[in-house]
């Protein structure tokens, strides 16, 4: 150590301090100090001329120095450091010889309290550096040429396995680490960001790398840039790993091509938009049925409103275009709509929310235009088949009112004939033979007639509240002379003490049982049975028919309820009419009909009805019936009027037979109003059918006539309706007779009525 080095390292500017010490005994006396620094120390010279160290410095301080000055006086040449009052400065202490003994030490010293804080600010820099080197997240290292190494952290080793020393593509791969590009090729060592800048100079930013080691693969971003170590280009390397960043991008993007292939693959078009409408997605299917011209890319983005030009809403009640309603207010919405090019699409609008918050609009395009197709083809077909079967029905309907006309007069004339006490035991059996056939075909004609009223809607139910058992027990009465006839037994099983009430037009109830009854009796066996048994459950009514007769095959039971349909060889007559006028009545009742049966033992067939009411068998009816009784007068004038020659014909033929009365006739209202008029009369035969006037017009104009207005007037039509009866019962008319006539019945009431005086 030299006193010349240190000299020139004293700056020029910096104005120090001097002073000089002798030894006095033991002492150190200062005897000099001048200089700038000794102000900056906060001391005058006269602090110092004079004075032993400790007589201006802290002990401590002084005791140090002192150690210094008898190094010095020993001869030695020092420098030391010394903080003061804030101020650091540096001291040469250079002993004085005078014959080789030491007379004087003589001190120089300078301010170094600058130098020492930028000492200690790089100090602290260098702690900084190393100290975020060391924590951080990113791994980083110095890669010189021929590939050296130089990991400055340990996130390096951590992450990879690599340690400080020379890496080479041979070298790494006995190491057991290879790179590849993101497009998963292999990267060659030469392409390592680290390498590509010491070749080019120049830095590489965000290159993503899957390093594979152990069959461990981890994925890294890193970045290099050049470094400058004794003139070479090196390059420092950082990299972090993206792992997993990396694989939830490789599952999106898998799951996105996945669900692009399922859309793609999809029967119906989907268009998806954000929650602007721009377009986010459009399947292929969309682009095929709305035949696009660009490119399934070139939609992505742009607006779907470019869309609704290329249909057209088939209602606009709700139109389904998003715009027009308020996004709080969007719901789904399921249309059809006509596409420019003419097919028909099944539109649904679904809106997309995510968290409850809108986030986009759904569309679902369905290509319905052959279902659409299809179905108006089947509503022709089905009208066409409508319009068939009204007309056949209409044809029926005519036809079955045609036949009534004469075989009224059929009826009548045989009845008239079968009065005729002149006929011996043969003509009698014939006439009575034309009566039963022609009833039969009379019941016909009506159950074909029902089955068209049904078909064209036209027929009415009279629903009321009825009591079951009177129906049943009336029924069954009425069969008796049939079942008798084969020798037959008809045995009910009903429950005793109850009355059940049902809802049911008393006729039509009647024709259905009537119709199970005569069936059961028509294919039994000669002496066989029938069991007629009535069920109660809790809120209906079953009613069982059972015979023991020839029984239905399994696959016939749906098909005998077809009209017209009947099983081949069952020897018996008959037109397929019943069954399925029993099961449309009983429809119309709200009620069902079924059958079960074992070939060669039997049928059982059923019907339910909902109950109404049940009651105890105690209660009195509280309807009461009073007739008036009228007693018989001799000659009773019938004014008869009505259009049909035949009727008139048959009517005369029956008064004639009949002493007691005498008959006028009037062809239409106007003559029977008149006749009224002229003609004394008792009782009034008023067809309700008529030429010229209706037959209620008729009935009120011969109520205000008051020379007829107290005369018994009897409704004469084929309407056997309960309530038409009823209604007209309530009008006035003194009782109401259907066609074709019962001649004993009229004869009866002609008999029961007392004319008016
Ligand atoms: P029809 O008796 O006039 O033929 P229906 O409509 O009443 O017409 O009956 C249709 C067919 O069902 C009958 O032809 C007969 O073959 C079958 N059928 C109906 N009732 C019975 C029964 N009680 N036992 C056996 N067969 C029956």
């Amino acid at each position: 150590m030299s006193y010349s080095r240190y000299v020139s390292k004293i700056d020029p500017e910096n104005t120090g301090m001097f002073f000089k010490i002798k030894k006095v005994g033991d002492s150190f006396i200062h005897t000099c100090c001048e200089g700038e620094l000794l102000y900056q120390l906060g001391l005058v010279p006269n602090d110092v001329a004079g004075k032993e160290i400790h007589d201006f410095f802290p002990l401590d301080l002084a005791k140090a120095k002192i150690d210094f000055y008898e190094k010095a006086w020993a001869g030695e040449f020092l420098q030391y450091e010394t903080l003061f009052n804030d101020v650091c400065y540096l001291t040469t202490l250079r002993p004085i010889f005078l014959q080789g003994i030491v007379v004087e030490l003589i001190g120089t010293a300078i301010n170094i309290s600058d130098k020492k804080s930028k000492e200690e600010e790089l100090r602290h820099k260098q702690l900084l550096y190393h100290s975020v080197v060391t924590n951080m997240t990113e791994a980083i290292f110095i890669l010189e040429k021929g590939g050296k190494i130089t990991v400055l952290n340990e996130n390096v080793e951590k992450l990879t396995g690599i340690t400080t020393g020379t890496y080479n593509g041979t070298t790494a791969a006995q190491f057991g680490i290879e790179f590849f590009n993101e497009d998963g090729s292999k990267m060659s060592y030469k392409d390592w960001p680290g390498f590509v800048t010491i070749d080019t100079g120049k830095p590489c930013h965000n290159v993503i790398a899957r390093i594979q080691r152990n069959e461990k693969t981890r994925w890294f971003r890193l970045n290099s840039n050049p470094l400058n170590i004794s003139g070479d280009t090196a390059a420092l390397v950082s990299f972090f790993e993206i792992t997993i960043e990396k694989e939830q991008e490789i599952q999106l993007r898998e799951s996105y091509a996945f669900q692009k292939t399922l859309l793609d693959n999809l029967e119906s078009g989907i268009i998806a938009t954000d929650h602007e409408g721009k377009i986010t997605l459009i399947n292929q299917k969309v682009h095929q049925m709305f035949a696009l011209e660009e490119d399934i890319e070139f939609y992505i983005g742009k607006n779907a409103k470019q869309f609704y030009g290329l249909w057209q809403e088939k209602t606009n009640t709700t139109s389904m275009m998003p715009d027009s309603i308020p996004i709080e207010e969007r719901t789904q919405i399921t249309k059809e709509i006509d596409t420019t090019s003419g097919y028909t699409f099944e539109t649904s609008y679904i809106p997309f929310n995510i968290e409850d918050r809108f986030s986009g609009n759904i569309f679902e395009f369905t290509d319905i235009t052959d279902r659409k197709k299809m179905e108006r083809a089947l509503i022709r077909a089905k009208e066409e088949a409508e319009r068939a079967n009204k007309a056949k029905s209409e044809f029926l309907a005519k036809m079955s009112h045609e036949l009534r006309t004469p075989l009224s007069s059929v009826l009548g004339f045989a009845q008239l004939l079968e009065m005729d006490r002149s006929l011996n035991i043969e003509q009698l059996d014939s006439v009575q033979e034309i009566i039963t056939g022609g009833r039969h075909l009379l019941h016909l004609i009506d159950e074909v007639l029902d089955l068209s009223r049904i078909d064209s809607g036209k027929i009415k139910m009279e629903l009321s509240i009825i009591e079951f058992s009177n129906i049943l027990n009336d029924c069954i009465k009425s069969i008796q002379p049939l079942a008798i006839s084969k020798n037959i037994s008809v045995k009910k099983h009903l429950d005793g003490c109850r009355k059940v009430f049902v809802k049911a037009d008393p006729t039509r109830l009647k024709q259905v049982i009537l119709n199970l009854l005569c069936n059961a009796i028509k294919y039994n066996r000669m002496n066989g049975e029938v069991l007629v048994s009535v069920h109660l459950h809790a809120d209906r009514l079953e009613v069982h028919i059972k015979d023991t007769g020839i029984g239905i095959p399994k696959d016939e039971y749906q098909n005998i309820f077809q009209p017209f349909y009947r099983i081949n060889g069952t020897g018996e007559q008959g037109a397929g009419i019943g069954l399925p006028l029993v099961e449309q009545l009983m429809r119309l009742m709200d009620g069902n009909v079924g059958v079960s049966s074992v070939l060669g033992e039997g049928s059982d067939f059923w019907f339910e009805l909902k109950i109404e009411a049940i009651a105890e068998l105690d209660g009195k009816s509280g309807v009461e019936h009073t007739e008036t009784q009228l007693t018989n007068r001799e000659l009773k004038r019938v004014l008869y009027i009505e259009d049909t020659e035949s009727n008139i014909y048959l009517m005369k033929r029956v008064f004639n037979l009949e002493p007691g009365y005498t008959l006028i006739v009037a062809r239409n209202a106007q003559e029977g109003l008149e006749l009224a008029n002229t003609e004394k009369i008792d009782i009034i035969l008023l067809d309700l059918n008529l030429p010229d006037m209706s037959g209620e017009e008729t009935f009120t104009l011969l109520k205000k006539n008051k020379i007829v207005a107290d005369v018994p007037i009897i409704a004469l039509s084929a309407d056997a309706r309960p309530s038409e009866v009823k209604r007209l019962v309530q009008k006035g008319f003194t009782h109401y007779l259907t066609k074709p006539l019962d001649i004993a019945e009229l004869l009866q009431l002609l008999n029961k009525l007392q004319p008016v005086y």
